[in-house]
């Protein structure tokens, strides 16, 4: 078994445990194989390995592996998104999860043409830590009723990064805040947010956000890990 099918093998583990731990169910849990930090030959391993969702952050290195396995898995841009850049990657990625500005918004409703959508997921900055990107919890209600006038723009759930911590489990409270949040946008009932998903959890915390409620999970150390400091 090469690398990426072990460290598949022991995550799919730990998704088992912490969806017994919550009372979820396994196939509602999606891995998304953040491939920003390996070559194409690493991405293609997790492809092999059964993965069907890839994730980039940056332009740069999104474009290569969309080229190439377009017709192998889905792709997610987990990166914050310049709007003048965001034309490069509208039609190829079928999932935004960095929408965190009516500009950006604008910007993608005036790209999509005929009747096409993009799902995104807003981001939100829920620990409030100052490097992190998104919205302020509060905004995120008011921003989204502001989305319903983007026909093109499907906001599919809510995402965030937790800070870093040496021990997971400090980040529960924020996974559930996004949950309480998701929730809470849920009832306004707008059409064009079901908001059913939860982009949460990441190498160090994916166990603990899947208890939360994560429907989405991005990992990118545990799962193909990092070529660049190798
Ligand atoms: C890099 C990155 C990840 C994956 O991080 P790991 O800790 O390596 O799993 C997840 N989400 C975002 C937004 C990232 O930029």
């Amino acid at each position: 078994m090469g690398d990426v099918e072990k460290n598949l093998a022991a995550i799919k583990q730990t998704i088992k445990q912490a969806c017994s731990n919550a009372g979820r169910r396994e196939e509602d849990i999606h891995i998304i194989a953040v491939t920003k930090y390996v070559s194409m030959e690493t991405a293609e391993r997790a492809i092999e390995a059964g993965i069907s969702h890839l994730g980039e952050n940056r332009i740069e290195g999104a474009l290569d592996k969309w080229e190439k396995f377009q017709d192998k898995a889905s792709f997610h841009f987990i990166g914050q998104l310049q709007s003048k850049k965001a034309k490069k990657i509208i039609g190829k990625y079928e999932y935004i999860h960095s929408l965190d500005r009516i500009s950006l918004a604008e910007e993608l409703e005036k790209r999509l043409e005929n009747g096409s959508k993009v799902k995104c997921f807003v981001q939100v900055n829920v620990s409030g830590e100052s490097s992190k990107a998104g919205l302020d919890a509060a905004e995120a209600i008011p921003f989204i009723q502001e989305l319903e006038a983007f026909s093109s723009i499907e906001v599919v759930g809510l995402m965030t990064m937790a800070p870093y911590e040496e021990d997971p489990e400090k980040t529960r409270s924020w996974f559930r805040e996004l949950r309480m949040l998701r929730d809470r946008v849920q009832e306004l009932g707008q059409p064009n947010a079901p908001c059913k998903e939860l982009s949460m959890g990441m190498s160090n915390d994916y166990a603990v956000a899947i208890e939360e409620g994560a429907t989405y999970i991005r990992l990118g150390t545990s799962l193909v890990g990092n070529e660049t400091n190798a």
